[in-house]
Parts: C-alpha cells; structure tokens; sequence
C-alpha cells in the first residue's frame, strides 16, 4: 500500500482499535475492511502482522470464497479464521443472459432479500453496475426501485461481493468499469459506501482504477461533500433529468429538499481531479422534459461545469405512467447539445428482454419470493 494512504489509515482510526464489524453471532465480517481493520484482527489472533497483507490480498485481489482457499496461510490461523470470522459473502441467485450480451445477477443476501448487479460487455471490457440498497427511499416517480420502497442499506461487504462474485464468474478478469448506478442511493449509505468504495479502488486491493468507478447520485448535496471529502478519486454522476425545479420537484421528490441551483453549486464545488468531467444522467419522458426548450436550458445549466451528457430514453414499465420519446425527438435533443458544444450521448438501457432495467429484475425476485411465502 502507497505510504500516503497507509498514513490516512492510521490517522483515521483514532484511539479505538478498530477491527471489522460483527455479524449477531459474534463473528467478524471480512469483506470491507481496511487493511488496518485486518491487522488489528492478525494482533488479536496473536498471528504475526504480515497475515493481514495476505489476507488483504486473498480477500480483495484473488476474490477468495473461503479461508480454505487461501493455502499460504497458516492452518492455525486458518482455524482461528473459521471460528471467529466470515467472509461475508451474499449468494448468486439467478444469471440471466441478454440479447444484446449483457448479463443480470440477482443477488440473494442473507436475510432473503434481493438485489441485482448488470454486467455488460463493451467493445473489450466490462461495466458492471452495482447495487447500494435494497430498494430506495427518494421515490422517484420513474424508476422501478424508487416505486417498491426502500427496505434497508447494504452493508459494505454485502457490496464488495457484489464485485468479487462478478470477477469470479468472468474467470478472474475484472470490470473495467464500476458504476453505482443499479438500486439504491449511494449518498444515503456513505457510511458503507466508502469503506467499500477504498478497498476497491486501492492498488493493493481490487484495484479498479478510481476514474473508473462512478458513483451516481439523484443529488444528494451533503453527500456529494462527504464524497468530495473522502478523496478517494472517484467519478461522480448526477441523475438530473429535469431543467425546472417544477418539473423535477414531480421526477424526483429529493428537489424539494436539494433544488436545482444548489446542486448545481455543489457540482461546481465538488473536487474533480484534473481533466475530469461530471456526468449528468438525463432521462428522456415523452411530453415532460424532452422539448428543445428543456435542451436549451439545460445548456443554459450546466454552462461552464467540466461535464458530458448522458441521454436515457426511459424505460418504459406497465407500473410507471410514463412513455419514452419518439427516435426523432431523441436524436433532436442530442443535435441541439451537440451544437452548444456538450458530449452528450444516447444510452440505452441493457438488458430489457429480460427485465433488467434499473430494479426490474430483483422486483420479479420480490414477487416470486412473497408468492413462495
Ligand atoms: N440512485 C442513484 C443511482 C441509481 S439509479 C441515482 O438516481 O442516480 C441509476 C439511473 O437510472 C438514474 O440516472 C436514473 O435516472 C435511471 N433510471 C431509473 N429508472 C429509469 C427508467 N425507467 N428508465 C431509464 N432510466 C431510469
Ligand atoms: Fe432511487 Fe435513483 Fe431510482 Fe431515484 S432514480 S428512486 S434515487 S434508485
């Protein structure tokens, strides 16, 4: 580990030891700690310091699934391990395959809850999309999560795993890309997200480059300051979708609370490393924001804020009452960012054969799981 960051751990861990979180049962849950947390543990076991940079290593860059797997540490310490700690893995409960070779995994936690990861595969690599909740409390009036409800955070391991399991499943490649874009708002669970987001990024960890993890955000301005703050280098996203405080006050409820200017304040606040750009996440509705007037102010909004344009032509689901534009006026709104001198590309959502749009997947694991009990 670099010395900067290993001198951040030190200092963040203050006087108590730190060590891993317990599950009720008594036992550490690994996936998520730091390398500090783990050598705290290594003391605890009374095993000499360098085990926690294996284990480290095991955990995060080899995405062991057991203690047993990892055969250069000692059987003594490898007991000790099994009766005081887990991995915290969560369980693969279904892959399905898209038409257009994306992938859903649905994931089952161990409480029986479900969530899903989206793996998709570009020219020759990966972007794997994450979940951060089960469900989501922001209630947006358009996305399938935000109309299920929210149930409850995942923990950080719950997160991580979501990625090793992944890499597992695509034989030890990783994802080039990582972005938290599946169910949940990120900015609501930064107590597990950034622990997460840190073993993930570190070199000596998964080791994905930091630009190359997205964190997106329905504009959640104390958050996007912890973010900030957190320095871990990660790229932002904001789902905007709306160029009126009218209008997005109805899309997404958060307006009410983070309108329209702030958030703009707080992406032009936000500590973007050189040469970095914003993200903004806009989702085409057919007669609500998709007029050349909505483009022109966009533009107008986003002047002078390093960024690039997502356009997502909504997807429609019987529960949403709302309808996705016309291909013309798609590619109408895209000309007229191109021409005020946006990058603004069209991305359609994967995976829609198979209900794989933002929560529609684990919403069918939902219904199936209630029609079991
Ligand atoms: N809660 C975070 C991250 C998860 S949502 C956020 O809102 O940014 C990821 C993206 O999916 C958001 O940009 C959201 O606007 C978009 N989305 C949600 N429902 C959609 C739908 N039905 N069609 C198209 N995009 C949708
Ligand atoms: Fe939550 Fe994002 Fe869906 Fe809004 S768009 S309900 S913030 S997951």
């Amino acid at each position: 580990m670099a010395a900067n960051s290993q001198h951040r751990e030190l200092k963040g861990a203050g006087r108590d030891i730190a060590l891993p979180p317990k599950r009720r049962d008594g036992k550490y849950i690994l996936l998520g700690a730091n390398l500090w947390e783990l050598r705290n543990l290594v003391q605890q076991a009374g095993m000499p310091v360098f085990r926690a940079k294996q284990l480290f290593h095991w955990m995060y860059h080899r995405a062991a699934l057991s203690f047993e797997e990892m055969h250069n540490i000692s059987r003594v310490f490898q007991q000790w391990l099994e009766e005081n700690c887990v991995l915290g893995h969560i369980d693969i409960a279904d892959v399905r395959e898209s038409r257009d070779g994306s992938r859903k995994v649905v994931f089952r936690l161990a409480d029986g809850k479900y969530v899903e990861s989206v793996l998709i595969k570009e020219e020759d690599w990966y972007t794997l999309c994450i979940s951060t909740q089960v469900g989501c409390a922001v209630g947006c009036t358009f996305c399938m999560t935000g109309y299920g409800g929210f149930q409850r955070n995942m923990t950080r391991a719950e997160i991580v795993s979501q990625v090793m399991l992944v890499k597992r499943a695509i034989h030890g490649e990783l994802p080039r890309n990582v972005v938290l874009m599946g169910m949940g708002e990120p900015l609501l669970n930064l107590d597990e997200v950034i622990p997460a987001l840190r073993v993930l990024v570190d070199p000596e960890g998964t080791a994905i480059a930091a630009r190359r993890v997205t964190v997106s955000t329905s504009g959640i301005i104390p958050g996007m300051k912890r973010l900030g703050e957190a320095d871990l280098g990660v790229s932002l996203a904001i789902s905007l979708n709306a160029t009126s405080n009218e209008v997005r006050d109805v899309l997404m409820p958060i307006n009410k609370t983070y309108p329209i200017e702030g958030l703009l304040e707080a992406c032009r606040e936000f500590p973007l490393r050189p040469r970095r750009r914003i993200t903004f996440e806009y989702v085409l509705l057919k007669d609500i924001n998709d007029t050349l007037e909505d483009a022109r102010r966009l533009a107008r909004l986003l002047m002078g804020i390093p960024c690039k344009i997502n356009l997502i032509p909504f997807n429609p689901d019987p529960n949403l009452p709302f309808e996705r534009p016309s291909e013309e006026r798609i590619l109408a709104f895209q000309e007229f960012l191109y021409r005020k001198n946006y990058t603004a590309i069209i991305r359609y959502s994967k995976g829609v054969d198979i209900g794989g749009a933002c929560g529609q997947l684990a919403a069918h694991w939902r219904a199936a799981a209630s029609q079991e009990k």
